[in-house]
């Protein structure tokens, strides 16, 4: 029998572990742009799981691909070879322009992955002396957290009391081609250069345009990868089908992730060129799930959804009317001051301190009258809606959010 919210939530802070700090809803069914709660009232989704949920809700397509699959064949390993993961790499290397597909689970695991690829290709192909190899990175990075990866991170939540840390990372400041270059021209051990190509952790910070196609230019300069980690940014969230096509940028490694699958099952995947790709050798890396049968049948169907309805497009121009709508109503506002983004990837920044309450009690508000979105700062608010959204729902959402900003206005 059906719990009530207040009952699942009394149920996960008892049994779970407390690792996350959620917003107070329990969510029992998804479609399209729209989720429920248990007491079934509905709300329009802003989150999308981080940006996973860009094709929609229990896209009735990815859905039927994976139910099927799952009656087929759901797991085998790599010890062999399965029937749908060859077709999937074809699909994702052609879909994106890439020679091979190294397929994982989490976008974390794929940033390791793409992590130890670099380290491999440094040391084969670079000549790099073993074990010197160097990685650039970017202040206020979010890349996950294993513990390689908070090793370079600057949040002290993530990273306080989990040390001793991983070496071989220089952090440079994002958006700021002087320090890359400054970087790269006293660090010779450097063999990449991971970066977001917006930042969405961070509060959505969108670098200066051309940044990232001079800091390809840098690392062709140095001989260096440029990495780029599109697991939030990638596949149609910010308009174009990868955030460095605003660019023209191709990355030599690509992380994906999350909308992979539309949010329907965990898939992530690294794509390189042969030159880099190929430094990975059996036994070098793997996972038992990664690849598997419903991951490559899903991940098919995800990235057909994204082309055959348009997101691409349809997040650039609703993602414009969005930051239009919300700049009318900042004119005259004294609580929003500033909204930034691309395509359906947004935030509005909120007038008050950066560790205030402000954003939190506005996200539970925003709850109340039907929209979830959450903060990533105590004065940011990410506004990152499914792709499928139409016009007329991104205005009845702009509505919601403009009212219930006027709650806060002093
Ligand atoms: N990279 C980026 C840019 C992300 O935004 C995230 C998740 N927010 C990750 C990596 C980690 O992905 P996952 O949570 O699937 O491990």
């Amino acid at each position: 029998n059906q719990l009530t919210s207040q009952q699942a939530i009394d149920l996960e802070n008892k049994y779970g572990a407390h690792n996350y700090h959620p917003l107070p809803v329990v969510l029992s069914r998804g479609e399209g742009v729209h989720v429920w709660d248990v007491e079934g009232k509905q709300y329009y989704d802003f989150l999308s799981a981080y940006s996973a949920v860009n094709q929609g809700h229990c896209h009735p397509k990815i859905i039927g691909a994976m139910t099927n699959q799952a009656q087929t064949l759901t797991l085998t390993s790599r010890a062999f070879y399965n029937d749908m993961l060859g077709k999937y790499e074809k699909f994702a290397c052609e879909f994106f322009g890439f020679d091979k597909l190294l397929p994982m689970n989490t976008g974390a695991e794929a940033v390791e992955t793409a992590l130890k690829i670099c380290r491999k290709w440094a040391y084969e192909v670079k000549g790099i002396d073993e074990n010197q190899a160097e990685i650039i990175v970017c202040e206020n990075n979010f890349h996950g957290r294993t513990t390689t990866i908070i090793s370079f991170s600057n949040d002290p939540v993530a990273r306080k009391n989990f040390g001793p840390y991983t070496k071989g990372f220089i952090k440079i400041e994002y958006d700021n081609l002087e320090a890359l270059e400054y970087a790269l021209k006293n660090n010779p051990n450097v063999g990449g250069f991971l970066v977001e190509p917006i930042q969405g952790e961070a509060g959505v910070y969108v670098p200066s345009e051309g940044y990232l196609i001079k800091a390809k230019a840098l690392c062709e300069k140095y001989n260096v990868l440029f990495i780029a980690d599109e697991v939030q940014t990638g596949i149609a969230r910010t308009g174009k089908l990868l955030a460095v096509n605003h660019e023209n940028v191709n990355p030599d490694i690509l992380i994906l992730g999350k909308a992979l699958s539309g949010g329907a099952y965990p898939v992530s995947a690294v794509l390189a060129n042969d030159n880099v790709m190929n430094v990975i050798k059996p036994g070098n890396h793997g996972s038992t799930f990664g690849g598997n049968p419903i991951a490559a049948a899903v991940a098919i169907a995800a990235l057909t959804v994204v082309k055959e309805e348009n997101l691409s497009n349809n997040a650039e121009t609703l993602g414009q009317l969005f930051r239009s709508e919300i700049n009318k109503y900042i004119e005259t506002s004294n609580i929003a001051t500033l909204v930034r983004g691309k395509g359906l990837l947004n935030a509005i920044v909120i007038n008050d301190d950066e560790d205030s309450d402000t954003a939190w009690n506005i996200c539970l508000a925003l709850r109340d009258n039907g929209l979830l979105a959450k903060p990533t700062h105590g004065n940011i608010i990410r506004f990152a809606p499914p792709l499928v959204i139409s016009e007329d729902q991104l205005l009845d959402c702009v509505r919601i959010i403009i009212d219930t900003l006027k709650q806060f206005e002093g």
